[in-house]
């Protein structure tokens, strides 16, 4: 590991803090290369540690898993990478069968081991995937939540009874994830709605998807309309909302988890025969997966993205909080 580096902590609740000369006590490990981190993306899932709701993130670790970085020292040497936050076990049944994200033996990158809010990072090799040279490392950086998206179309595709360009989809939210789910449904030329509440972020869903997101708080959802929803919230309301849009037969894709517990209209599950489906992660083909869609430009031109340098970190997780960013996605460069 490298001696002294910047690095952003996240120090309290509602607090994250940019260290100058961070010194990590991180163990190397055998298997582990070294990355100098290029671009890393802010998740959810940051937030949702940031606003100290995540008893696995505690304060003192170094958030960060959506990365690009370049490989220093060894054979790969000069290499660009993103990688697989989760460091499953390997020898598992789960593992074995490709379902490495339901590995039980799990660490993960920003959680339980130190993050790539950072200028350098340590993960094993097995977890990293090439990256060709010549992409923007923003880009790259959006692998891991793009992998989240085909993971969850993929079970969209697999679970619902009609091929998915037939399908009327609603997907619900316009975050990272929600966006990136309709440009991959749009690539399929599916017909959807978006439900997205954040009003500054409907002319990215506009000018990117060409949809006119709805504002579910302001404007009625169809019930009975749709034959499969993609949930990238996971609120109480949602989640109820789902099940009144939901059409007899249909699926719901659950993938945010907002709210750690709701009820399920469990008559018209039955009654109906809905598909309620969870959706955690990906595996390493998704991941392999979504890197090659996001080169082939099947996600679009990505220029919603926006960077910040890792030293204004603090700055960009407020304006996150406060909701007053208008892009879906807010990337930190650790050597600006
Ligand atoms: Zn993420
Ligand atoms: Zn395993």
């Amino acid at each position: 590991m490298i001696d002294k580096m910047s690095a952003v902590v996240y120090t309290a609740p509602n607090e994250v803090t940019f260290v100058k000369d961070y010194q990590s006590t991180q163990q190397d490990r055998d298997d582990d290369v070294l990355l100098r981190i290029e671009s890393v993306g802010i998740c959810g899932s940051d937030m949702h540690a940031y606003h100290g709701k995540d008893p696995r993130r505690k304060p003192g670790v170094i958030l960060g898993h959506e990365f690009c970085g370049e490989i220093v020292g060894g054979k790969n040497s000069g290499k660009i990478v993103t990688g697989n936050p989760l460091i499953t076990c390997g020898v598992c049944s789960y593992c074995l069968q490709g379902r490495d994200n339901l590995c039980s033996d799990r660490d993960m990158i920003g959680m339980n081991r130190q993050g790539a809010f950072a200028q350098y990072m340590n993960i094993p090799e097995k977890c990293l995937v090439e990256a060709p040279k010549d992409m923007d490392p923003n880009h790259v950086a959006l692998t891991e939540p793009a992998a989240t998206v085909v993971h969850a179309v993929d079970i969209a595709i697999k679970e619902s009874y009609m091929p998915i360009k037939d399908c009327h989809v609603l997907v619900i939210g316009a975050g990272a994830i929600g966006l990136l789910t309709s440009l991959l449904l749009k690539s399929y030329g599916v017909k959807m709605q978006i439900l997205e509440t954040n009003l500054a972020r409907h002319q990215c869903v506009k000018e990117h998807v060409g949809v006119s997101a709805t504002n579910p708080i302001t404007q009625s959802v169809k019930n009975e309309e749709f034959d499969v929803i993609i949930d990238c919230v996971g609120s109480e309301k949602t989640s109820s909302l789902s099940f009144e849009a939901i059409k007899t037969g249909g699926v719901i894709v659950n993938v945010g988890l907002q709210s750690w517990t709701s009820s399920v209209n469990i008559r018209k599950l039955t009654l109906q025969e809905i598909k309620l489906v969870g959706c955690y992660t990906y595996n390493m083909e998704d991941f392999k997966s979504a890197l090659k869609l996001i080169r082939s430009g099947d996600f679009g031109n990505l220029s919603w993205v926006k960077e910040y340098p890792l030293s204004e970190a603090s700055f960009a997780f407020n304006e996150l909080h406060n909701d007053r960013m208008s892009s879906a996605k807010v990337v930190l460069r650790p050597h600006y």
